[in-house]
């Protein structure tokens, strides 16, 4: 059986940088904090915490010390300005493409743009972003979001970085009929598109494909779905221990594709997996 691993896998920039700069820090100060998970894998926020990085979860009282991370999709502004007014110390880790997003967004407000934000309302990015700009924006999730919209006299459209650019032209093409002042900006991820490309590509040459990730990791879950459109052989994991043997029967090609926050640990113990099923 041939294993084909996608050359964009493993930690992306942003997820290593936030990585780097929690262990640093935690490093010269000992215990440190973040608002929710620093990433959406909760195997390497398991490993941080013995690291003395940890996540606290949903209650800001949760922290007892002073040194807090903010995570890479940001953290809303309501709960930076308390960070603030506690006088913790806080080393920003957001990933600089979400950052970039929000300094659209805030441009076309200032600009007079009413902002469309294309994206996951639940998702922490989402609402980093809306808590900027939150009078003047609207969140759309999906095409027939757009139905809600009244005819605007200017819209400013960005959009969450793992967003699928299919989704993102969809809306925006039904967002043409809304105003007739537009500014675009497509703030989807480099990273994120080079994924999304090669787990086409890969699922259409596999006869079966892993997905390795966080199952709340919004840009694993985009790649199973873009895989399932292709190939119903699609399973979407967060460790080697969910491998089932018995999936691989008659298969001759494999192959993995992994989240923007799945390290390369992840993907060697698949892949030792597979050869301790003796399938390679
Ligand atoms: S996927 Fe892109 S936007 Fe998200 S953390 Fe990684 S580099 Fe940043």
């Amino acid at each position: 059986m041939k294993i084909i691993v996608a050359k964009n896998s493993g930690f992306c920039f942003g997820v290593r940088r936030a990585i780097n700069l929690a262990i640093n820090l935690s490093e010269k100060v000992g215990r440190v904090y973040t608002i929710g998970p620093i990433i959406h894998n909760p195997q390497v926020v398991e490993e941080l915490f013995k690291d003395g990085i940890i996540a606290a979860r949903n209650h800001l009282t949760e922290i007892k010390g002073k040194n807090v991370v903010i995570r890479a999709h940001g953290i809303p502004l309501d709960v930076l300005n308390y960070l603030c007014s506690k006088k913790m110390k806080i080393l920003d880790a957001t990933c600089p493409y979400v950052t970039r997003s929000k300094s659209y967004a805030e441009e076309l407000m200032r600009d007079g743009y009413t902002v469309a934000i294309i994206g996951n309302p639940d998702h922490p990015e989402i609402k980093y972003i809306h808590s900027y700009v939150p009078g003047n924006s609207i969140i759309l999730k999906s095409p027939e979001d757009v139905k809600k919209i009244k005819f605007l006299k200017k819209i400013g459209v960005i959009t969450q970085t793992t967003q699928s650019p299919e989704n993102f032209i969809e809306i925006t093409k039904k967002l043409l009929h809304c105003s007739n002042e537009f500014k675009i900006f497509n703030t989807i991820c480099p990273d994120a598109i080079k994924r999304q490309k090669e787990t086409e590509e890969l699922s259409a040459k596999s006869d079966l494909m892993i997905i390795i990730g966080g199952k709340n990791s919004a840009n694993t879950q985009r790649l199973a779905v873009i895989s399932r459109k292709k190939l119903s052989e699609t399973h979407h994991i967060e460790t080697a221990g969910e491998l089932k043997k018995h999936w691989f029967r008659g298969v001759k090609t494999v192959g993995i594709v992994t989240g923007a926050s799945t390290p390369d640990k992840s993907i060697k113990d698949v892949v030792d997996t597979l050869k301790k099923f003796g399938l390679q």
